[in-house]
């Protein structure tokens, strides 16, 4: 195939990072006959010092002419003071805004080979998890009507959600769908016991329900969800959610796997063409100085492969080699535990990947 891949490299540790997965995708390139064609555009802090926006139409633009994004991160303490709409993380609403991106893909796995960096007991860890995490991205309260108004005790804020019949069952169709190629569970999360907009959310899911007949579905409220992640993860296979609860249960979820540097995330719409991303953050603390742990971009690429272009045995071949890697006792120093071992650096790390491919 040949492929045309955005990239959008961001800010700190966001171009080593990027480069690590470019590594690896050409190297599955030539290993399975495909040509992928990367093209930079900038987003976040870079684009501010160069543009003078976060987002730039151009990187909107290059990004719809794509086959797929890959991006690394944005933000950075440079750009802290500015205001909210100025700031570099504006732009990572507005892209997925932009791209039509309703759907947020978080798989929250924890490899055997790091299971003691897991914060959880082993007895509750056991044979390891892999849990999906499909979060509803574009709807809910983070954007609905708000403001300040005069109240009973003066001014205040209020926030709103809504959601509609239609945004919930195109997530839970992805949701049913994703399920339908893994564990075949579904556990859909809401509040319905106080918000009208979990009644809705519920009963729409369960309607749903009733054309997948081969997914066990079962609704669980977000405080025991909360509860449930950290009391048995493996009970969980996709994990179905509005905005705000997959806000938070994914970044719960993502701690008890041990270590952010190897989260992969990916957000769809309604075409093949998706954005893949780390779920960290740009680790200025870290950046430039080799240590950056790119397992997680790397696994976001794999993601791409899978979701975005159907290249299953290409994806597999990916996370096999991480995994061989791990068990080889690689370690990046996010990641490095009790390991007597020095930690590698991300160069160091990707060429490990890219000659176990
Ligand atoms: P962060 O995820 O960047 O870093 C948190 C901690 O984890 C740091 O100690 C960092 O060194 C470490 N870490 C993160 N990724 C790592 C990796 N791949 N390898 C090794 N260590 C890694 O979160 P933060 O410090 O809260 O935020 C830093 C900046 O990133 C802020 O400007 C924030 O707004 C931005 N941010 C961006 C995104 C995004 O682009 N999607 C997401 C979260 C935060």
């Amino acid at each position: 195939m040949d492929l045309n891949i955005a990239l959008l490299k961001g800010d700190g540790i966001g171009p080593e990072i990027i480069d690590s997965a470019v590594e690896v995708l050409e190297r599955v390139g030539s290993l399975y006959g495909h040509k992928f064609t990367f093209t930079p555009y900038l987003i976040g802090g870079i684009a501010i010092d160069e543009t003078g926006e976060p987002l730039p139409q151009a990187t909107v633009d290059g990004c719809l002419a794509s086959d797929s994004v890959l991006l690394g991160a944005v933000g950075g303490p440079k750009w802290d003071d500015l205001p909210g709409d100025k700031r570099p993380e504006k732009a990572l609403l507005g892209i997925r805004y932009a791209l039509g991106l309703y759907t947020n893909l978080r798989p929250a796995k924890l490899f055997p080979a790091l299971k003691g960096a897991s914060p959880l007991r082993e007895d509750i860890v056991g044979a390891c998890f892999d849990i999906m995490i499909v979060r509803e991205l574009t709807g809910g309260i983070y954007f609905g009507d708000r403001g300040y108004r005069q109240g009973k005790y003066g001014e205040e804020a209020f926030d709103t959600e809504a959601y509609s019949v239609k945004e919930i069952e195109r997530i839970g169709k992805a949701a049913f769908d994703i399920a339908r190629k893994r564990g075949k569970r579904v556990t859909s999360i809401d509040k319905a016991n106080v918000l009208e907009t979990s009644r809705l959310w519920r009963k729409t899911m369960q309607a749903l329900a009733e054309q997948y007949p081969d997914v066990e579905y079962r609704d669980m409220l977000v405080d025991n969800a909360a509860m449930q992640l950290v009391r048995d993860p493996k009970q969980f296979d996709v994990i179905v959610t509005s905005n705000m609860f997959g806000d938070i249960l994914s970044d719960e979820a993502s701690q008890i796997t041990g270590s952010i540097g190897m989260l992969a995330s990916a957000s769809l719409g309604d075409t093949t063409r998706g954005m893949y991303e780390p779920i960290h953050g740009s680790a200025p603390d870290i950046a430039g100085q080799d240590k950056a742990n790119p397992i997680a971009t790397v696994l976001s690429a794999a993601m791409m492969l899978r979701y975005s272009f159907g290249l299953s045995a290409e994806a597999d071949s990916i996370e096999r080699a991480v995994d061989s890697v791990l068990t080889s006792g690689a370690r990046t120093a996010d990641i490095l535990g009790s390991s007597a071992l020095p930690p590698v650096g991300c160069r160091a790390m990707t060429e490990q990947i890219v000659s176990a491919l």
